[in-house]
């Protein structure tokens, strides 16, 4: 069997264990052959055996296809995806390992001097409010343009919808004209859910569609709302590219979308530097407020998840945590838990648990600086090019090769 044949077939049986053990699929996205559909492999194979096979493919990988930069890309992976396996069959992993062995990252907690400096910047940001302390404030910003529950609903099926077409203009004109290439884009479905441990999530269908689901338990304002749509649009304008490729190139390896491996580094990454992409909304003191308390949170909640799955807290201990350093109201706070804590509510392993550091560092340490390179240099062309044209550039492993030509 083909390497690629061999990866995909894996995958969908990874996809079935984790289903399986934590209740959530490992494969995001699959729009390949369907005799590869994840439904039709095996449901029951020992993780060990999978963390084997998986091991094998990485090495194929290596040996058998030619291409320098597919060939790490597709070798990474499957030793990620070995990593999920060994985890879920209970090896014990320290969490920092686990989180490198998944993402190819080096992680560790922030130390005080960087929380209290993200502190510092978004108080400046906030200013004068009639001497409240920092956390009135940030409650206060918050407040305003808050929409939740049955208003949240009807926001997201109406007037969101057609935000979402805007944006997906925008995207053809600042970026695909860049590229000198367009790609089929069948738009994104807004559905409101309850009941996920996260805010927003793109659900890519396949056939260039894509279904973006908001979380209404959660209290979103018109500001943190569109920052959560940029994100979500370009993982499904990155899938397009993706599925493209795969339809006319052949590669099957990228009809599967895994999760938990270096590939969501870059991903989450890409998304959370969509608004530099599209140059909106960069100068407005608004998105500004939104950008810096962003930073803090995400930062809280990394240091909230060492709390958890390394120290070994409760739960009420780290809502405190994120409650007073992250400035969230105590209900938010006990919410945020379910994406970083270790087991979920009902007692399962959380797949998510070491998810929470693509995001910052997929923006920070890889995508942010290579597209400040890429605009001080007059290459943002050849940027998305790379980006989006060649899908093997998309991982922690490929990056800095992918970009070597920025120098
Ligand atoms: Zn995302």
């Amino acid at each position: 069997m083909d390497v690629t044949e061999d990866f995909v077939r894996t995958c969908g049986e990874v996809g079935n264990l984790t289903q399986r053990m934590t209740g959530t699929s490992i494969v995001d996205a699959f729009f390949g052959p369907p005799e590869l559909a994840p439904d039709r492999q095996s449901k029951s194979t020992a993780p060990e055996d999978l963390a084997a096979r998986l091991m094998v493919i990485a090495d194929r990988a290596r040996s058998e296809i030619d291409d320098s930069l597919r060939s790490l890309y597709l070798a990474g992976e499957a030793e990620s995806l070995a990593v999920v396996c060994r985890w879920l069959s209970g090896e014990d992993i320290d969490y920092a390992d686990l989180v490198h062995g998944l993402f190819k990252i080096e992680v560790s907690p922030f130390d005080e001097k960087t929380i209290s400096s993200l502190l510092r910047n978004l108080e400046e940001l906030l200013g004068d409010r009639e001497g409240k302390t920092l956390r009135e404030k940030v409650l206060l910003f918050q407040e305003e343009g808050r929409v939740s529950g049955d208003e949240l609903k009807k926001l997201i099926q109406g007037p969101l919808q057609e935000k979402a077409s805007e944006v997906g203009e925008l995207f053809a004109r600042q970026v695909f004209s860049k590229i000198g290439q367009s790609v089929t884009d069948n738009g994104v479905s807004y559905e409101a859910v309850r009941g996920q441990p996260w805010s927003g999530y793109n659900y890519y269908q396949g056939n260039y569609h894509s279904i973006n689901q908001f979380n209404i338990d959660r209290t979103f304002n018109k500001d943190s709302m569109m920052t959560v749509i940029y994100h979500e649009y370009e993982h499904h304008v990155s899938n397009l590219w993706r599925e493209r490729m795969y339809r006319e190139q052949g590669f099957l390896e990228l009809s599967v979308v895994p999760l938990h491996t270096g590939r969501c580094v870059i991903s989450e990454g890409t998304a959370d530097t969509a608004r530099d992409f599209l140059g909106v909304d960069l100068d407005n003191p608004r998105t500004k407020i939104v950008d810096a308390l962003y930073s803090l949170r995400r930062a809280v909640s990394i240091n909230a998840a060492f709390l958890l799955n390394v120290e070994g807290v409760s739960r009420e201990e780290a809502a405190s945590y994120i409650e007073e350093y992250g400035l969230r109201p105590r209900e938010q706070a006990v919410s945020s838990l379910d994406f970083i804590a270790p087991t979920t509510t009902d007692g399962k392993q959380n797949l998510w648990a070491p998810y929470v550091f693509t995001y910052l560092i997929g923006r920070m340490q890889f995508v942010h600086p290579t597209w400040r390179r890429a605009v001080a240099k007059g290459a943002v062309s050849r940027f998305f090019q790379t980006l989006y044209l060649d899908p093997f550039s998309g991982s922690s492993v490929t990056w800095n090769k992918a970009f070597e030509w920025l120098g």
